[in-house]
């Protein structure tokens, strides 16, 4: 029997994992593909998730989890009018394999059990704690007082927990070679509607063009996509001399309100699986913090669940509030997000 079985080797599994080993918990946690996996991003470290990492994991991110441009200075928003904003901030530019990878093998060094290639396809309260079934190699069953669930936006646990359907953001980014007169040093976002659903933006990975698009309606993703390119052709002589790579992926798509999911029972959420995300894709940092004060909680209050649910949501609440904050931010800037206002 674990104390913790943590689900999910991202941002917010690997710090939950880490935060409660450092306290002495006993903890399993298990990703579905073999590390290091790959997950869509942009992979911009805001200043926030730079002092998070240092804060939680007692070191700086390391360079081999960089990508050229390594040195990321802020966002380029362009609004709907099609005005530009410009916030310059100290940030980094990582590929999300090696980030996360990096992330894991410190937990594991501090003492997580981790098991990748090992899938949580459903659990069950029992008397003392839950027991959850895994599938490998082979299919079998852990045992454990607690369950974290951090397995990010697709959430097909919680999705039978919660026997609900959550709504989701579809994404669309290519990866390309090619040149373009926007400064790589930038995340570039823009949201006039001709041009998504929700934002679309621009990027640079290891000299990689990435141009991306999100849209509510799955279908409707290449054709603003081809709408994207053709405004990055006329406007900022965007030339791409060969895609390398489409991608397809999900956000949680973030209701009024930003509404928490924080568990059921002794399933507790954190990350993107619970709801926490910034506008424009910010979710590495608020992945880590929720798991870093859930963990918190449940080594506060450990034989108390009502408990560790009250400290859980106290410690976030900062969290969330400026979340709702940043989204109210971006209701103001665009009629696409007219209702965060
Ligand atoms: C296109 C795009 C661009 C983005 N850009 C940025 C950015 O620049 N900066 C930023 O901060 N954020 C960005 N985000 C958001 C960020 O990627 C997420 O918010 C963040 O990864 C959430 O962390 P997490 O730990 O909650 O989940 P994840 O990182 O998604 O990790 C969840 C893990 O759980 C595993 N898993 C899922 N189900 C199971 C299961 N049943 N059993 C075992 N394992 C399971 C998954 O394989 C995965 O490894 C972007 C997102 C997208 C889609």
């Amino acid at each position: 029997m674990f104390d913790v079985i943590v689900i999910g080797a991202g941002p917010a599994g690997s710090t939950a994992s880490k935060a409660l080993v450092d306290k002495g918990l006993s903890v399993l946690m298990v990703e579905k593909f073999k590390m290091p996996r790959y997950k869509s991003c942009s992979g911009q470290l805001i200043k926030k998730t730079i002092d998070l990492v240092q804060e939680y994991y007692g070191k700086p991110v390391p360079e081999d989890t960089m990508c050229v441009p390594t040195e990321n200075r802020g966002m380029i928003f362009t609004d709907d009018k099609g005005r530009v904003f410009r916030y310059e901030q100290e940030g980094l530019n990582v590929w999300r394999s090696s980030f996360d990878k990096w992330l894991a093998d410190n937990a594991a060094q501090a003492g997580v059990e981790i098991r990748d290639n090992t899938a949580a396809i459903s659990c069950e309260e029992t008397e003392d704690g839950v027991s959850v079934t895994l599938k490998g190699e082979r299919t079998y069953t852990e045992h454990a007082k607690y369950i974290i669930d951090c397995e990010g936006v697709v959430g097909t646990l919680k999705r039978k927990i919660m026997n609900a359907t959550p709504k989701l953001i579809y994404t669309y980014q290519t990866y390309n070679q090619g040149s373009i007169d926007l400064d790589y040093h930038f995340f570039h976002a823009f949201l006039q509607p001709e041009l998504s659903e929700y934002d679309a933006w621009f990027n640079v990975k290891d000299n990689q063009l990435v141009l991306g698009v999100s849209v509510k309606v799955k279908e409707n993703a290449e054709r603003f996509y081809a709408q994207f390119i053709s405004y990055m052709e006329k406007e900022h002589h965007l030339r791409i001399e060969k895609q390398l790579k489409i991608d397809r992926w999900l956000m949680p798509w973030i209701q009024p309100g930003c509404k928490i999911d924080y568990g059921v029972g002794r399933v507790f959420f954190a990350g993107e699986v619970a709801g926490f995300l910034n506008p424009m894709g910010e979710g590495i940092s608020a992945g880590m913090e929720s798991g870093h004060c859930l963990a918190a909680a449940i080594v506060k209050h450990f034989g108390d669940q009502e408990k560790i649910y009250t400290d859980y949501k106290e410690r976030t609440e900062a969290l969330h509030n400026y979340m709702k904050r940043q989204w109210s931010f971006v209701g103001g800037m665009a009629d696409t997000f007219a209702e965060m206002k």
